[in-house]
């Protein structure tokens, strides 16, 4: 007799998940992670007593920070040389380089991440590790060189460890971004990750959001993966060029089939 398979239990897909995501942020370079205590509340746990399991908090914009003078930036150099001074939030202090970001005046397309990784850090541009590779490959894939279109970040420092930023330095930083995406006027910006959405659009969950239109200062928005967890998980692939291939129809672009 053929056995019956027995359906996976809950609490192991729940660890399975649990080990995908910690593996997923080791390879971020992340040693700490966020934990929702709601959910450890729901889940019948105790919350933990200490605060050792949070992210290290992070120095919020300085007060007495001289503000942004953004009537200065009428272009992308000038925004550039405001991000390369930029103490307004408290990555300052750790980055090697600021990486504003680079690529075409007059983008098509604008792809946004989270923020600068160690290699990014190291050479001040943006992604130029392991997820900046496949990145160009999908920017490939879309029918356009990488100088095409304009790559840049949230945030414009590198967290230490890479960690998630915080939301006050996303908020610090986001002028620069809004400066920018004024300047470059593309028709479509590709949001890469939960958190370049959180910080864009202020949504969260990503593998909900992913895949459907939305809009920041009447430009269209496509949330998708980050290269990243596509390195980690290359069955959402199909996910991605799916979002990929609504972007060029989106511009009237020929969409290759693969
Ligand atoms: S992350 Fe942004 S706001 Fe913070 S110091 Fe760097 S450029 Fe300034």
């Amino acid at each position: 007799m053929t056995p019956v398979p027995t359906p996976p239990d809950p609490f192991s897909k729940l660890v399975s998940d649990l080990e995908d995501y910690v593996a997923f942020e080791t390879e971020e370079g992340r040693s700490s992670v966020e934990i929702d205590l709601t959910v450890i509340a729901e889940l019948g746990q105790p919350p933990p007593l200490s605060a050792s399991a949070a992210v290290p908090a992070s120095d919020v914009p300085d007060k007495e920070t001289a503000p942004m003078e953004t009537a200065a930036w009428t272009d992308l150099d000038a925004v550039a040389a405001s991000i390369a001074d930029c103490t307004q939030c408290g990555l300052h202090a750790t980055r090697t380089n600021t990486v504003p970001g680079e690529g075409h005046s007059q983008p098509e397309i604008m792809f946004v991440g989270e923020a600068p990784g160690a290699d990014e850090d190291a050479q001040g541009r943006p992604f130029v590790g392991r997820a900046g590779k496949l990145l160009t490959k999908m920017i490939e894939a879309m029918g356009f060189q990488r100088e095409e279109v304009f790559i840049a970040n949230i945030c414009k420092c590198r967290p230490p460890e890479n960690r998630k930023p915080e939301p006050a330095e996303m908020e610090a930083c986001i002028p620069y971004l809004k400066a920018q995406i004024a300047l470059l006027k593309p028709k479509v910006i590709v949001c890469l990750g939960g958190t370049a959405t959180e910080g864009l659009l202020g949504l969260t969950g990503i593998t909900k959001v992913r895949g459907n239109w939305h809009t920041f200062e009447g430009i269209d928005v496509m949330p998708t993966f980050h290269p990243s967890y596509l390195l980690r998980k290359p069955g959402a692939k199909h996910e991605v060029w799916a979002d990929l291939q609504a972007v060029l129809k989106h511009i009237d672009r020929p969409v290759p089939e693969y």
